[in-house]
């Protein structure tokens, strides 16, 4: 392993029983199959641990606990406050173990420890945030006019199969177990079998809390073995997804079975808008983030970047040298400021789009793997920028999910709405100048589910966060984000208890 500041208790941790174990029903058990996935450290590609793999067996073990967690009330009827008190307990033990976390999240997925430190910090805010919002979550009641009363309640849906991605772990984990806690469900945990290691350490803390045994479980596995058993099962009353676009269609199929709750947060190809008359050293610090931060691997990056043409031949220059600039490597080295791709396979997917770049654009800068010193078995790759890339080509539409940026340039407001919008996703897009009119009409012309404008990649707690067209369905975050786990019903009761005499009377 490499050891650069790693803790001896993490390399503890690392080697002890509970990494090969999936949390069900209030208990580490053993894996039914005895099988074990190796999680690897994206920086050299040396295994730092083997977790417990979960067959069909084990996640339906997960479902019978969670069912009956939810049918007994003891959760799922507990007082909102109850509620909210543990997930505060929750966010302050992350907290008390946040150097533990940070360090786990960029040992397993590479990012640098500033990034981890962010999501980390966002796992915490995101239990405090929810355990303050159930606490003033209300009903209805209707005017609908004498004899009638109506009022509207929310409720738990019941026991919700939550799978998440690898590129932001445990920011990912907090997002789905906060909101469907807090309105009294409960989960079933599928991590990416890349990056499970927070996700456990997160359930090792959730333990200490005394929840009633089966209102959290873990399950570690493939997508296919672990994921789809939760996916099909009519015990499951809701999924919540985040992953590609093409894992959320099978979910989609998969899960008609009991016509479940279905909610995804799926993949993207954002536009960033570029217009002459922003803050110029605004937008080009934004944009460089927008793309590289996290590697790229981020579902809102700011892939498509859209520059004026009157100021794009400069800023592509200035956008190279601040590219150039990037210091690429181990997460774990002071002064790195972007890490490793997460596992071979997505080096391998980013270099084959590089290599349909090269034909289908100009490639500006970047476009090789480092190797050599500090980088020989890493899956470390150049921020890498191509030019004058037709909005049609193929490194334009499809999601690359790396630190690659197609630069495009666009004449007038019309024409840039018109690119950004060309495009089977919907998930977020940048607006960069200094006429708030042009901002607000932007805006509200791009078919997206999240714009931001002369900022970028600004993902608030409190407002909604989802994706239009095939970049998903449904919103996480905010108080949309907790309507998801809850559903409405209608209480309709009467003044006067008479009959109807519907069919005791002759028609008239
Ligand atoms: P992925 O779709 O390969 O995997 C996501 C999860 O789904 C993993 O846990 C995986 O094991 C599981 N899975 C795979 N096949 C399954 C199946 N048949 N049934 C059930 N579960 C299955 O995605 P990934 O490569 O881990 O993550 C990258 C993708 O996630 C990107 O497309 C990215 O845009 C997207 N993403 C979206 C958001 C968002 O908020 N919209 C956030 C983060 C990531």
């Amino acid at each position: 392993m490499d050891e650069i500041n790693v803790s001896s208790f993490i390399k503890k941790w690392l080697a002890s029983k509970n990494i090969e174990k999936l949390y069900i029903n209030g208990r580490w058990e053993e894996t039914k199959s005895k099988k074990r996935i190796k999680v690897k450290n994206p920086a050299t590609n040396e295994v730092i641990a083997e977790v417990g793999s979960a067959s069909k067996v084990d996640v339906e073990a997960a479902i019978y606990a969670a069912r009956n967690a939810f049918d007994s009330g003891e959760w799922s009827k507990s007082s909102a406050y109850e509620r909210s008190s543990l997930l505060n307990k929750v966010a302050d033990k992350i907290e008390a173990h946040l150097n533990e976390f940070v360090e786990i999240e960029t040992l397993n997925n590479g990012k640098t420890l500033k990034e981890s430190k962010g999501d980390v910090e966002g796992a915490v805010a995101t239990f405090r945030y929810y355990a303050a919002i159930i606490i003033g979550a209300t009903g209805e009641t209707l005017q609908v006019g004498e004899p009638f009363v109506s009022k509207v309640v929310r409720e738990p849906i019941g026991v919700c199969g939550q799978i998440i991605p690898w590129n932001y772990p445990l920011l990912m984990a907090a997002w789905k177990l906060a909101p469907a806690l807090a309105a009294g469900n409960t989960c079933i945990l599928k991590p990416s079998e890349v990056t499970p290691l927070t996700s456990i350490r997160l359930f090792e803390i959730l333990e200490t809390l005394s929840l009633p045994p089966g209102v959290i479980n873990l399950v570690n596995g493939t997508g296919n073995n672990a994921g789809q058993p939760l996916v099909e099962s009519n015990e499951v009353d809701k999924i919540a997804f985040t992953g590609g676009t093409e894992t959320g269609k099978k979910i989609m199929q998969h899960s008609v079975g009991n016509l479940k709750k279905v909610s995804l947060e799926l993949g993207g190809k954002s536009a960033n808008v570029i217009f002459a008359d922003a803050d110029y050293e605004t937008a080009l610090d934004h944009a460089t983030f927008a793309i590289f931060n996290n590697s790229g691997e981020v579902c809102s990056a700011g892939s498509r970047l859209l520059v004026q043409k009157s100021i794009y031949e400069q800023f592509v220059k200035d956008l190279i040298v601040a590219t150039k600039k990037i210091k690429v490597g181990n997460g774990f080295k002071q002064g790195s400021q972007m890490g490793p791709l997460v596992n071979e396979q997505q080096l391998k997917k980013v270099k084959a789009y590089i290599d349909i770049g090269k034909q289908e654009a100009t490639l500006a800068c970047g476009g090789n793997q480092l190797i050599g010193e500090g980088y020989e078995k890493g899956n470390f790759i150049e921020p890498t920028i191509f030019i004058d890339v037709d909005p049609r080509a193929r490194i334009a539409q499809e999601e690359i999910f790396g630190p690659v940026l197609t630069v495009i340039p666009f004449e007038t407001e019309a024409e840039a709405i018109k690119i950004a919008n060309d495009s089977p996703y919907g998930l977020a897009a940048g607006i960069f100048t200094d006429d708030g009119s042009k901002a607000e009409r932007v805006s509200t012309a791009l078919r997206v589910g999240v714009t931001w404008i002369n900022t970028y990649e600004q993902n608030l707690i409190e407002g909604p966060w989802g994706g239009y067209k095939e970049s998903g369905i449904g919103r996480e975050l905010g108080t949309y984000g907790l309507e998801e786990y809850m559903e409405v019903k209608q209480m309709i009761n009467t003044l006067k208890v008479e009959p109807t005499n519907w069919f005791t009377h002759e028609n008239e």
